[in-house]
């Protein structure tokens, strides 16, 4: 049955039992009053007329006035047509031959005789009649007490079935309800094992049918997706393990999420031992962690495996809806590739320190030549000579330089430190490419005050450097042009060299990269050509003393080259 059915059923019956306990009422009420109605009716209207008469008998002795007997007629004839009571008929029909009997014999003796017979007779109805109210009020009693039982039987019965509905009635709707609240909220907590127990066949029933089924089925959904995400994790997994690079993941917290195999081995540790760690935690017993946490190196030399490994340490942050949510960490085994370069840097100091040599020996010969006791040149071979000077002059620079770069990329760079006036380094370097300057007549303006202190450097390098940045200055600035050099403080404990020329400039894409090795700008002019090394060297060279080198250029306006070195103390 349906709740609606079966609340209009319970109001219902509800409804009947006042209908009937009101009914009952109703009825008993009724029925009281037609007692009480028939008592006035049948008795007591006898004993008025009764009285009436016995009233006018007993008034005088002699004979009845005419207005006795009218009153006595009425009386009689009313009582004639209200005799109700067993033996009443009798009495009134003998009252009545009794009364005929005094009318009609008003002087006779035996008046006194009828009026006592009279009177005796109206004392029997009298007493007929109030024996029978008496008996009558006698039923109306029981029949009062009769539905005062009937109705507070009704009244008890109605209020304990209200009663009963008022109790429970809330809590078969509510408790449902409840029950149904909290397993909603356990489901929104992902718990979907939720199974609701309404064994009634109303809507509660059904209710607990569908939430069951419903359950059922996100619980299913849930089981097939969360296996298709094991299974997506699982392949991820296995890709991560088979590649060549190590990789540690760790999410936004710092805790590892996974090392694959490679990473484990080189970490000395096991993915179990690793994941779900704090990282920092790992890294203070784990050097390579501590390594690659703290340090933003970008080549790593690990000992693995009884050997020397090299690896690129790639540090990627993973970020989702531009919130970050973990990082993960790539070594790149470049082992292969730095042994090629180590092989490259050593093929290259052995050709140029092996070209050295024979270069010296053409500039010595030259000079020989040059000389007027070996003999008169004409002009022609002369220029040919100066031209031959320039090649050699120019292989010896690019050997130098090469031999240079191998020496940094070997790790043999060897400073000798010093405190030394900036002012030395200008001197030394401007009076080194004075020659070159005044060829092209670039002047060079030179700012650098005595008052400034004394820098911590390696003198020949930071010449090296100042000289290949005023080279470049005068090479890539139009004839009579100026170079300024201004050598400044720079924040607190720092110098600042800089180098600005009034030349072409550079197209910002190419900033980044002219401190990278072999770099050149494109489209150079045939007499601006190099080897793209100074630069990568220069920056060497003034990193290897703590200082930074950095480049400002503008097309059409020129390039400012600066760098710095720490004061010393
Ligand atoms: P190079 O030996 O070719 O001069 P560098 O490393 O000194 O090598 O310079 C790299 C490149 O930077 C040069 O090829 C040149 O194109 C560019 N460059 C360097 N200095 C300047 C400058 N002052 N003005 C314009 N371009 C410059």
């Amino acid at each position: 049955m349906t709740i609606k059915n079966k609340l209009r059923t319970g109001i219902g019956f509800l409804f009947i039992l006042a209908l009937i306990c009101c009914g009952l009422s109703v009825y008993f009420l009724n029925r009281l009053s037609a007692d009480a109605g028939l008592i006035l009716k049948d008795n007591y209207k006898t004993l008025q007329y009764t009285q009436n008469i016995l009233d006018e008998i007993d008034a005088n002795d002699g004979p009845l006035s005419a207005k006795q007997i009218a009153v006595m007629d009425d009386n009689l004839n009313n009582q004639m047509h209200n005799v109700t009571e067993k033996g009443e008929r009798e009495l009134t029909d003998s009252l009545s031959v009794a009364y005929q009997d005094i009318k009609l014999h008003q002087n006779t003796a035996t008046q006194a005789q009828v009026r006592a017979q009279i009177r005796r007779l109206i004392y029997g109805i009298m007493h007929l009649n109030m024996d029978a109210i008496a008996h009558k009020n006698d039923v109306a009693a029981g029949t009062a007490k009769r539905a005062n039982i009937l109705v507070a039987f009704c009244a008890v019965l109605l209020f304990t079935i209200a009663f009963t509905f008022a109790v429970n009635f809330p809590g078969y709707i509510a408790n449902p309800l409840k029950e149904l609240t909290e397993k909603i909220k356990e489901i929104s907590n992902r718990n979907y094992h939720q199974q609701i127990d309404f064994r009634s066949d109303d809507e509660f029933g059904e209710l607990g049918q569908a939430f069951n089924n419903m359950t059922k089925k996100l619980d299913e959904y849930e089981n097939s997706n969360l296996a298709s995400i094991l299974f997506e994790k699982k392949r991820i997994e296995t890709i991560i393990n088979t590649m060549q690079d190590a990789i540690v993941g760790l999410d936004e917290k710092m805790i590892i999420i996974f090392a694959n195999e490679i990473a484990c081995s080189l970490i000395g540790m096991s993915a179990e031992q690793l994941t779900g760690r704090y990282a920092p935690d790992v890294a203070l017993e784990n050097d390579l962690l501590r390594n690659l946490l703290v340090n933003e190196q970008p080549k790593l030399k690990i000992f693995a495996d009884n050997r020397e490994s090299f690896y690129s340490r790639e540090s990627l942050s993973v970020s989702s809806k531009g919130k970050v949510i973990g990082k993960v960490i790539i070594l790149k085994n470049i082992t292969e590739y730095q042994q090629l370069d180590e092989a490259k840097t050593n093929f290259i100091a052995t050709i140029s320190h092996e070209l050295k040599t024979p270069i010296s020996s053409i500039k010595m010969s030259l000079k020989l030549l040059e000389d007027d006791r070996i003999g008169n040149v004409n002009t022609e071979q002369r220029q040919l000579l100066e031209n031959i000077d320039d090649d050699a002059r120019r292989l010896l620079q690019i050997t130098g330089e090469l031999l240079d770069m191998a020496q940094v990329e070997t790790g043999k760079l060897q400073l000798n430190f010093g405190s030394t006036h900036p002012k030395n380094i200008v001197d030394y370097a401007v009076k080194a490419i004075k020659f070159t300057a005044d060829q092209r007549q670039v002047t060079i303006k030179v700012k650098c005050d005595d008052s400034l202190p004394e820098v911590h450097a390696d003198l020949d390098k930071t010449t090296w450097v100042l000289i290949n940045l005023l080279s470049n200055a005068i090479k890539y600035s139009h004839e009579k042009s100026v170079v300024e050099l201004v050598v400044k403080k720079h924040k607190n404990d720092e110098i600042e060299f800089s180098v600005t020329d009034h030349g072409k400039g550079i197209e910002a894409q190419y900033l980044s990269r002219l401190f990278e090795r072999y770099f050149k700008v494109p489209n150079a002019t045939a007499d601006q050509t190099g080897t793209g090394l100074g630069l990568a060297i220069a920056k060497d060279f003034i990193e290897a003393q703590s200082g930074h080198i950095g480049v400002d250029s503008e097309i059409g306006a020129g390039s400012r080259f600066a760098f710095t070195l720490k004061r010393a103390v």
